[in-house]
């Protein structure tokens, strides 16, 4: 850790995940922290929940959140695939317990709000200060400066732009800095409370189990899950829309009504189940190119977050790669013994993080496109013929599973859930830390 006058000030722009978690372990790490967010006040809405895939609940467990976890989040059993017109169940991925004691964590799903603000407490708790209401508009990147709406400029040793997906930071980082491309399909998040569920016949089979349910349709996709301690069930649909009036934010609320969502090809439960919800948020996605660098050229301002690295919404890395960005971020900036280590230790962070996003990106664009394929195509019927045909070995207990087969499934999964970010800076600083 460095000593106190070797503390190096960061300003964060935006405190969602990313710029809280970043805040939290540099403030840890000895430096001194401002987050500045536009909203204007802590977040209290409330939202649906967010993906911690084994790779993010090893971290939230080693920062001493396991009793918090156990408390919201809700372990995942496994996926269940399901045709999207009849609700058939035509194929599984079970995440047998064996093999999540070797990854040492669980899949999680954890309420937004809920981790915004224990994220928020940790920070602060660690001695990092948060303005809400300071909407960064531009950036001095060689000082390095921000300027915020009411005119202000503050200065830092390091900006970081943790301002997410339709970042003003990455436009003083990269020098073209991609243009969104608007997907056809978008997000839309409901919540509804797991009592209406149980009260229902037709639906009260989705809260015996915490299973993650897939539906796939046309060219389009449903998933659901419990949250919150079971209390809440999830449901973020995927569907076609040109709607004007979506963004790409998870703030806006609209009764079903307005909508005009498209169902007509989903299950009549699934239907009934979104009829049950009182708002839903859409959330537009765009699709940003991978950036050619995720720090400016100064060495002093750079990304973090879906600012860095966009994924589709209610994906499952999306926190993730947040959380990641930050042990990482953290774990580098302990080792800042002086200002000129710190500039090497910011390029690290890129060398490491570019190449971790990479590969997340690549895996979680190809399930998008394979659980939204459209129907009748030659790719549709090859996955639900595999699916079919792997049901009966998906559905053997641990004792009889076929080793062939969980290899072959598994080998992704174990790549993407097995990294660890600790690690990942101890490699990199076994080979390049004495040069510093
Ligand atoms: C209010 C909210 C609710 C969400 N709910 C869900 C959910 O239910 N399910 C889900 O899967 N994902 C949700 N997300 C998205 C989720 O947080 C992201 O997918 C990701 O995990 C975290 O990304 P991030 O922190 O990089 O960016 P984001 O979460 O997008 O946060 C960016 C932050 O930067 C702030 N900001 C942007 N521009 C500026 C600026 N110029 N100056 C200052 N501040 C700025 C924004 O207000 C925001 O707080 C939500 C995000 C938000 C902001």
């Amino acid at each position: 850790m460095p000593s106190e006058a070797n503390s190096l000030t960061f300003i964060i722009v935006g405190g969602s995940i990313a710029g809280l978690a970043s805040a939290y372990t540099l403030s840890k790490a000895g430096h001194r922290v401002t987050v500045l967010e536009k909203s204007s006040a802590p977040y209290d809405h409330h939202s649906g929940s967010v993906h911690s895939p084994p790779n993010m609940t090893r971290i939230l467990k080693e920062w001493g959140l396991k009793q918090w976890l156990d408390e919201v989040g809700v372990k995942a059993d496994g996926v269940v695939f399901r045709k999207g017109d009849t609700g058939e169940k035509i194929g599984v991925l079970v995440y047998h317990p064996q093999i999540m004691e070797a990854l040492r964590a669980d899949y999680v799903f954890v309420p937004y709000r809920s981790l915004w603000s224990t994220l928020y407490d940790m920070a602060v708790k660690a001695g990092a200060s948060v303005r809400f209401g300071a909407n960064v508009e531009r950036l001095n990147p060689d000082l390095p400066s921000v300027f915020t709406s009411g005119g202000g400029e503050l200065k830092a040793d390091f900006v970081i732009g943790a301002d997410g997906r339709e970042s003003v930071t990455r436009g003083f980082v990269v020098d073209q800095a991609p243009r969104g491309v608007v997907d056809t399909l978008c997000g839309f998040t409901l919540t509804v409370p797991t009592l209406s569920l149980k009260a229902d016949p037709d639906l009260a089979f989705l809260t015996d189990r915490p299973d993650w349910n897939l539906w796939l349709g046309d060219r389009s996709c449903i998933h659901g899950y419990l949250s919150m301690g079971r209390q809440e069930y999830i449901l973020n649909l995927i569907l076609k829309s040109s709607d004007q009036r979506f963004r790409q934010n998870w703030q806006d609320r609209f009764p079903p009504s307005e909508l005009n969502l498209d169902l007509s090809g989903y299950d009549t439960r699934v239907r009934k189940l979104v009829g049950l919800a009182e708002a839903i948020t859409p959330t537009k996605y765009c699709h940003y190119a991978a950036l050619s660098n995720l720090l400016h050229d100064s060495g002093k301002v750079f990304l973090v977050g879906e600012a860095a690295h966009t994924l589709p919404p209610n994906y499952n890395q999306n926190a993730a790669l947040c959380i990641e960005d930050a042990v990482t971020l953290g774990a580098l900036m302990s080792r800042a013994k002086a200002k000129d280590v710190a500039f090497s230790l910011a390029s690290a962070f890129e060398d490491i993080r570019q190449l971790r996003s990479a590969q997340v990106s690549h895996s979680e664009h190809s399930r998008y496109e394979m659980v939204t394929l459209p129907l009748g195509t030659e790719k549709q019927k090859l996955r639900d013929e595999s699916f079919r045909a792997a049901l009966p070995r998906a559905l053997r207990g641990w004792e009889d599973a076929d080793e062939e087969y969980l290899r072959e499934v598994w080998e992704e999964y174990i790549a993407l859930f097995n990294y660890d970010a600790y690690e990942a800076v101890e490699d990199w600083w076994t080979k390049w830390g004495s040069f510093l």
